[in-house]
């Protein structure tokens, strides 16, 4: 009876760890906040590294405050939202590819592309930040992507332990590789 106890609760406390580990890598939930002096310089710096074509309006910006590494675009309201760990952590280069692709979203939006398409053939809006930034950047920016979580998994421990995160981080490693594939098929 202690031991079926015993066993009962290893298996909920594994599942409470999996599941907290997951939301806080990789549910990007967060209010939204201006970015501070510092964090519109670096915006700066990265955005001064690409050149955008006339005629595509200049999005405004704010940073999310969740724990996960992402950014998004808002075609509708000309935004562009960049996950704290993303400013505070990336390089301006990578922040700059990371721009690249996210301007790709609203170009493609204002091509018409419809936001389903966009994802499912995710590697085209690299294509289009690509054009912008260069192979470059956009590659930097991806492999930092796809590399975020390795220093995470790198020990046998943490992909037996956190084994939900480790599935899920495998799978948006693998959709990046491809996506780099793609890129590299880019002419330099
Ligand atoms: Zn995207």
């Amino acid at each position: 009876m202690a031991l079926s106890k015993l066993i009962r609760a290893s298996i909920i406390i594994y599942l409470v760890f999996n599941a907290g580990s997951h939301v806080s890598l990789y549910t990007c939930l967060g209010f939204l906040s201006k970015p501070t002096k510092a964090e519109i310089h670096k915006i700066k710096q990265a955005r001064n590294l690409f050149i955008v074509e006339p005629g595509v309006k200049e999005p405004g910006f704010f940073i999310q405050h969740s724990q996960c590494y992402n950014a998004w675009a808002d075609p509708k309201k000309n935004l562009i939202s960049i996950s704290r760990p993303v400013i505070n952590e990336f390089s301006v280069e990578e922040l700059a590819g990371t721009l690249g692709h996210e301007y790709g979203h609203l170009i493609a939006s204002s091509r018409s592309t419809p936001t389903g398409e966009q994802m499912r053939e995710h590697w085209k809006i690299d294509i289009v930040g690509a054009e912008l930034t260069g192979k470059k950047l956009a590659l930097k920016a991806n492999h930092r992507f796809a590399s975020i979580h390795a220093e995470l998994f790198k020990k046998t421990w943490t992909r037996f332990l956190l084994q939900l995160p480790y599935y899920r981080f495998r799978e948006i490693k693998k959709k990046y590789e491809f996506r780099n594939e793609k890129l590299k098929e880019l002419p330099d």
